[in-house]
C-alpha cells in the first residue's frame, strides 16, 4: 500500500473499483478506503450454508458496454437466464416468450393470451426503435414516468400491469413504474440486445474481477472516512490521510453528507432466499406476480439459472419485496410463504428460510428530472471528485462508467 498515493478513493463499490483500475493502468498510485468488511459494494455474495447468496436479487445484463469493455465474461462463466418471464395472474403462470430468442416463439407469442395482437406490435416497434438507438441518445429524449410513457405507447392496461410493473419494477424496484421512461428505455435496449445473466459464483465475482487488476493491498477495509478536506480524508478515530486528489466513491447518501449535499432519495428492496428439495418451476426464468396480490414482486429458482448457488440435491430461491417493509421478517416471511403457496401449492410450506437481506438504499430513486443531465458532473471542489450510480444511473453499467470518468478528470487535472 502507498504510503503518499497520489489518489485517495472513498468507497469500493463497483463505481470506486473501476475509477481504481483505470488509475492503475494509467500508472497513477491511490489507495481505496472501504468502510466495511468487503469490496463490492451493493454487488456481493455471501456463503451460507453452502448456498451463494447475492446481497439482493440482482443480474448483469451482458449488453452493457462499459462490462462489455472491462470485464472478462468468459473468466465469469456467466449463467443465463432463459429470454422472456413467467407472470402469475388469472390463477396460473402464463409464459411470456421472447420470440426473438426462443425457436418457435413467433406461433407461441402470437397465440398467447399475454397481451393484445396490439401490444405485441407495440412491443415489436419499441425493441425496434430502441436498438436503432445509442444509449446517450436515449438518455437525451424527453423523459416522462415509465408509466405514462407506456400509456403514451397504447400498451393496454392489462400488459401494463401484468408484464412492465413486475418486471421492470423489479429492476427499478419501482413497483409504480414512477421512474424516468430514460431509465426504462436503456433497460429495455439492454435486454434486447444481450443476455441477462449471473456469475457461476455469484454477482460478488464481478468486482472481484475488477478488484484482481489493482496492485496488491491498494485497497484498505474496515476504515470509515468521516471528514473531507481539500486534500485530506479523516477516518474514523483521527486518522488523517493526505493525496492529491481525492474521489468520493460511496453510495449516494453516504458521498451526500461527506460533499455536504442533499441526499438523494432511495429506493428500498427486501430479498428472502429460501432452500427447497425440489425445484416448484423447471426453467431458469424470472417469475413475476403479474396480478398484485402478495407482497413478493419478483421470484427465481436461482440455483436452475447457476447450479453452483446451491449445494447439491437442493434448490435455491430468491423472492423479492419492493420498498422498505416495517413487518418483522417473521410477519413478511409468513406473507411470503402464503403467496407461493398459491402459486406453486403446499409443497411452498416444506421450503427451508435462509436468510433475507433489507436494502434501505439499494439504488437512488430516478424519477423524471433525477437524471438530467443524463451524467452529472464529477468534479466537485478542486481536488475533490464524485462517482457512483447517483453520478450517472442506477445500473453496474451506469456505476462504472461514473468510476472511469473520474478516473478520467483526475487524470486531465493531475496531468496540468
Ligand atoms: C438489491 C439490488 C439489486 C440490484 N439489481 C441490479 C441489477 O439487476 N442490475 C444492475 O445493473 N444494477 C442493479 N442494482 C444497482 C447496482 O448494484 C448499483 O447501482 C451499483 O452497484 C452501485 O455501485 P456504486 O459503486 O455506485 O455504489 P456502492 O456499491 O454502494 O459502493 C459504495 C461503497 O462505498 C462505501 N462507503 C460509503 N461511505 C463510506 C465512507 N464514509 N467511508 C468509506 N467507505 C464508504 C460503501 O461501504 C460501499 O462499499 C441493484 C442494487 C441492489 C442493492
Amino acid at each position: 500500500m502507498s504510503n503518499n498515493p497520489d489518489v485517495l478513493i472513498i468507497g469500493a463499490g463497483l463505481a470506486g473499483l473501476s475509477c481504481a483500475r483505470h488509475l492503475a493502468d494509467s500508472g497513477i498510485s491511490f489507495q481505496i478506503i472501504e468502510a466495511s468488511d468487503g469490496i463490492g459494494g451493493r454487488v456481493r455474495t455471501d456463503e451460507h450454508e453452502g448456498f451463494l447468496l447475492d446481497r439482493g436479487f440482482q443480474v448483469l445484463f451482458t449488453a452493457y458496454p462499459e462490462a462489455l469493455r472491462t470485464l472478462d465474461y468468459h473468466a465469469l462463466d456467466l449463467k443465463k437466464f432463459t429470454p422472456g418471464a413467467f407472470s402469475w395472474f388469472a390463477g396460473r403462470m402464463n409464459q411470456l416468450v421472447d420470440p426473438w430468442r426462443t425457436p418457435g416463439g413467433w406461433r407461441v407469442a402470437l397465440e398467447s393470451d399475454f397481451g393484445t395482437i396490439w401490444d405485441k406490435l407495440r412491443i415489436s416497434r419499441l425493441r425496434s426503435r430502441l436498438r436503432r438507438s445509442s444509449i446517450e441518445q436515449l438518455f437525451q429524449r424527453p423523459e416522462s414516468s415509465t408509466k405514462e410513457f407506456l400509456t403514451s405507447m397504447g400498451f393496454s392496461d392489462h400488459f401494463i400491469h401484468r408484464f412492465f410493473r413486475p418486471f421492470f419494477g423489479g429492476i427499478l424496484l419501482d413497483g409504480e413504474l414512477r421512474s424516468s421512461s430514460r431509465m426504462f428505455e436503456f433497460v429495455f435496449k439492454m435486454l434486447s440486445e444481450g443476455d441477462t445473466a449471473v456469475p457461476a459464483c455469484g454477482m460478488g465475482a464481478i468486482p472481484a474481477q475488477i478488484a484482481s487488476h489493482l496492485p496488491d493491498d491498494s485497497i484498505r477495509l474496515n476504515a470509515l472516512v468521516e471528514a473531507l478536506h481539500e486534500n485530506e480524508v479523516t477516518l474514523a478515530g483521527g486518522e488523517v490521510l493526505t493525496a492529491r486528489a481525492i474521489v468520493v466513491a460511496a453510495d449516494g447518501p453516504s458521498a451526500a453528507h461527506l460533499v455536504g449535499e442533499a441526499e438523494p432519495a432511495s429506493r428500498s428492496v427486501t430479498c428472502f432466499y429460501y432452500s427447497a428439495d425440489e425445484p416448484p418451476l423447471p426453467h431458469p426464468t424470472i417469475v413475476l406476480n403479474g396480478d398484485g396480490a402478495g407482497p413478493v414482486n419478483n421470484f427465481a429458482v436461482m440455483s436452475h439459472v447457476a447450479p453452483s448457488y446451491a449445494p447439491a440435491g437442493k434448490s435455491l430461491i430468491a423472492a423479492s419485496v419492493l420498498g422498505m417493509q416495517q413487518l418483522t421478517e417473521q410477519q413478511l416471511g409468513g406473507f411470503i410463504i402464503a403467496q407461493m403457496k398459491n402459486w406453486f401449492g403446499p409443497v411452498a410450506r416444506s421450503w427451508s428460510y435462509l436468510k433475507s437481506y433489507r436494502i434501505p438504499h439499494a439504488q437512488p430513486q430516478q424519477f423524471p428530472g433525477a437524471l438530467e443531465p443524463a451524467q452529472r458532473p464529477v468534479r466537485i471542489r478542486p481536488g475533490i471528485y464524485l462517482c457512483g450510480d447517483h453520478r450517472d444511473h442506477a445500473s453496474i453499467h451506469g456505476a462504472m462508467v461514473s468510476g472511469r470518468r473520474a478516473a478520467e478528470a483526475v487524470l486531465a487535472d493531475l496531468a496540468r
